[in-house]
């Protein structure tokens, strides 16, 4: 069955069309400024990637483009709509009413709704998507995955945040997590990778992208994850501060006269090594680069960003009363060996050695570890579209 990936931000639209029988990706790509211009980005198999402006008032000009892509005579992969046998959306949050994916219905669209509430900038935008996928495919069924679902597992002490729990009754003020697919993608084939049940190991992953959160996969369920009731908690980000005194919110209101929105927006956007590093960069190329000529902020930066994931190993080694397997992924845990090699250096103590050799090496499933290490730390590409059409294939 040949799947369409859909994962749909306010303004933007990426999509990949998979073939779940061979898990190959026939096409993908990017509607982007929707709402403001409109641009399409095409990629069709391993042919070049195509750019064409293309008006998209809104999503439902976004989506038939794409179908008229991948349908087109020229440039198409497939020959016809009814050849696309589902469409897997990314869902960024849903709460608790969701622990695993969902076909969609109204019911299902109405649960979605409801937790608007907890991800007010990115489920409006993921059902805006799904509606103009409905108006457009009535008779493919559409299955919502949610990047909350696989943190469901967690148990309360590990949710609860320490305020009233008159909170969490009237608002499910708790922690929730992000990245599910991905830490779910990963910790599986972490486990295929070492040879172990995923029902017997002990596993830390380390997404470190533009956004970045670890978990603690504890014989196959999320038991822990660093990012809270939204993606802002946790690790030092690109643009997102990661944990930090919430009485600061106070301090800086009176110091720089702004409001909670504004501050919020600071901690959003303008944090993390991108704020650290005086505004140079968010990319970990550039930081790493400026930090090589010298730029102390950036070396701070990129300080801060490794000193805090170790920090969080730590602490879920704890959590787990062991570890057998360190996976990196994402943007940086997949090209950075450096920001791996800066980790690790806190990691001793647990009998890792690291194999400078592999740890060079790019784009491939790979152990970074030495063979005499005690934990084995792997690099592990993940593929959350390819997730999703699993899922999505596994639920029609
Ligand atoms: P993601 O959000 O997973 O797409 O990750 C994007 C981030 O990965 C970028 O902002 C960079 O900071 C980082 N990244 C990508 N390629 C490299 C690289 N070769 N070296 C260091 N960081 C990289």
């Amino acid at each position: 069955m040949n799947v369409l990936v859909i994962n749909c931000g306010s303004s933007s639209l990426k999509f990949q069309l998979i073939d779940s029988e061979t898990e190959s990706v026939l096409a993908k790509g990017l509607c982007e400024r929707i709402g403001i211009d409109g641009s399409l980005t095409y990629q069709a198999g391993d042919n070049e990637k195509v750019t064409s402006e293309k008006p998209m008032p809104t999503h439902s000009e976004a989506i038939q483009f794409v179908i008229e892509a991948l349908t087109s005579s020229e440039s198409g992969v497939v020959k016809s709509l009814s050849e696309i046998g589902a469409v897997g959306h990314r869902i960024v949050h849903g709460g608790e009413k969701f622990a695993k994916s969902a076909i969609i219905n109204e019911e299902v669209l109405a649960a979605i709704e409801e937790c608007n509430d907890l991800a007010p900038l990115h489920n409006p935008a993921n059902l805006i998507g799904v509606n103009a996928c409905l108006k457009l495919m009535p008779e493919t069924p559409m299955v919502a995955v949610f990047d909350t679902a696989f943190h469901q597992t967690m148990p309360a002490k590990a949710y609860m945040y320490g305020i009233a729990y008159d909170y969490y009754d009237k608002y499910k003020v708790r922690r929730y997590g992000f990245h599910g697919t991905s830490h779910s993608y990963v910790s599986k084939r972490a486990a295929a990778f070492v040879g172990k049940p995923y029902d017997g190991v002990k596993t830390i992953v380390c997404h470190l992208g533009n956004g970045s959160s670890i978990s603690a996969v504890l014989n196959g369920e999320s038991v822990d994850t660093s990012m809270g009731m939204t993606p802002l908690e946790g690790l030092v980000m690109g643009t997102r501060s990661g944990d930090l005194d919430p009485a600061i919110l106070e301090f800086l209101a009176k110091k720089e006269g702004k409001d909670v929105f504004e501050l919020m927006s600071i901690l959003n956007k303008k944090s993390g090594v991108f704020g650290l590093s005086g505004n140079l960069s968010s990319d970990f190329r550039d930081l790493e680069t400026a930090a090589n000529e010298g730029n102390d902020k950036a070396r701070i930066a990129l300080e801060v960003f490794a000193y805090r994931v170790a920090k969080y190993v730590g602490a879920y080694v704890a959590a787990m009363n062991g570890v057998d397997v360190i996976a990196f992924t994402a943007g940086i845990g997949e090209n950075s060996g450096t920001v791996r090699k800066s980790v690790l250096n806190y990691l001793g103590f647990l009998g890792i050695t690291l194999d400078e050799d592999a740890n060079k090496k790019r784009g491939e499933e790979i152990q970074i570890s030495t063979a005499d290490s005690k934990v084995k730390v792997l690099v592990i590409p993940t593929n959350e579209e390819l997730t999703i059409a699993r899922e999505t294939v596994e639920l029609v």
